[in-house]
């Protein structure tokens, strides 16, 4: 089998009166940076990469004019083989950030191709999957634009997820110390103590605000407080870790297994949170994993894209083991991004619904989701 084309796709959709804050900016838009590859067998398949405000980066400049000319005539089976070659073409200067987000893509591309031409999902090329249905928790609870109530919309979202069977959700912080808690306490009170609440600064504060934060919402039942800190800042990690009673997690801005490597072995996080459409695809992801799976780190991936991200790591999350095994294992969350999105869904044919707090791990072929052309191409910018 031979790659023959790949083909990139930077779609966007406008917010208008949707948009939504948090710590770092207002979300006014939301995008996509699809990848497709195809073959001379007449099979494709479909990647997805992170994007950071700046998808055509991604896809046209780094997918398409970099990495595309070096894996037409491959065989799509050679895709650890395709990853180093990528990698080291543009290590110099990509070590992170936009050129792994796009090797990501083209990663999981290939394992598509190659799940579909062996008619397996791809948990089951990955050494077989622990689970066969994710736990879920919601994430939203952003900030809203345009409401007379920050505090009133929060809560009534919160009831909304409850009431829709999820048993965990995540709420953003990072807007100050006071207004942080005081949105806590909201929702805390409004969806009462059975539910896991999870909150996220995306890296809002230095180590001793987040120290300080961390302290007063001990009292909330806080589940796990994420990216407290500044991605770089191992330091301020270890020290909100040690100074904190709530378990501190956070990896969604780190690539590849040399990023982890310090994250993993420094023990800087209680849960280590990868994003497969950033970090290196399934073929990088899948040493990430071994790598924190020495150090008993247990990993549960950040998921914020369309359908196609969301197909490729529930593949990935089934093949999650436990840290560690026992009678009893723990289950790891799966991140069910909530937020307004006009293209997750309609970008694959199949959808996803949430039963019980669960989402189904789909047993097609490859990812096991089938892209709808003529919606992509609607929403295509580039
Ligand atoms: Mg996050």
């Amino acid at each position: 089998m031979k790659i023959t084309g790949v083909e990139t796709y930077v779609l966007e959709s406008l917010l208008g009166d949707k948009a939504f804050g948090w710590s770092l900016w207002v979300t006014d838009r939301r995008q996509a940076a699809l990848c497709v590859i195809s073959t001379d067998e007449g099979i494709d398949g479909v990647g997805e990469a992170l994007y950071s405000g700046c998808p055509a980066a991604t896809a046209t400049n780094l997918i398409n004019d970099a990495y595309a000319p070096l894996i037409i005539g491959r065989n799509p089976f050679d895709n650890a083989v395709i990853w180093d070659l990528l990698y080291n073409r543009t290590r110099d200067q990509g070590m992170k950030g936009m050129p792994i987000c796009a090797l990501s893509a083209i990663d999981i591309a290939l394992w598509d191709i190659k799940g579909k031409a062996l008619g397996l999902p791809i948990h089951k090329l990955l050494g077989g999957s622990y689970r066969d249905k994710a736990h879920v928790y919601a994430t939203g609870l952003y900030q809203p634009q345009n409401v007379s109530s920050i505090t009133d919309a929060l809560t009534e979202e919160a009831l909304g997820y409850k009431q829709d069977g999820f048993s965990a959700m995540k709420l953003k912080v990072g807007y100050g110390i006071e207004e942080d808690i005081r949105l806590v306490k909201a929702v805390r009170e409004a969806i009462g103590d059975d539910i896991s609440l999870m909150v996220d600064a995306n890296h809002a504060y230095n180590a001793s605000e987040a120290i300080r934060l961390a302290r007063e919402m001990e009292k909330y039942n806080i589940h796990w407080f994420e990216e407290p800190v500044p991605p770089e800042d191992i330091d301020g990690y270890l020290e909100v870790k040690q100074k904190s009673g709530i378990i501190i997690t956070g990896g969604e801005c780190e690539y590849t297994r040399y990023g982890f490597r310090e994250l993993i072995t420094r023990r800087a996080v209680d849960i280590l949170q990868p994003d497969l459409c950033a970090a290196g695809g399934f073929t990088e992801l899948a040493r990430i994993v071994t790598l924190a799976s020495a150090w008993n780190v247990p990993v549960m991936p950040h998921v914020w894209g369309t359908n196609v991200g969301l197909a490729a790591s529930l593949q990935f999350f089934a093949t999650l083991p436990h840290f560690p095994e026992r009678r009893y294992p723990a289950e790891p969350f799966f991140e069910y991004d909530r937020s307004t999105h006009p293209l997750r869904d309609g970008i694959s044919r199949e959808k996803f619904a949430m039963k019980n707090g669960y989402l189904d791990i789909p047993q097609r072929p490859g990812l096991g989701i089938t892209l709808d052309m003529s919606f992509v191409k609607k929403y295509a910018i580039s």
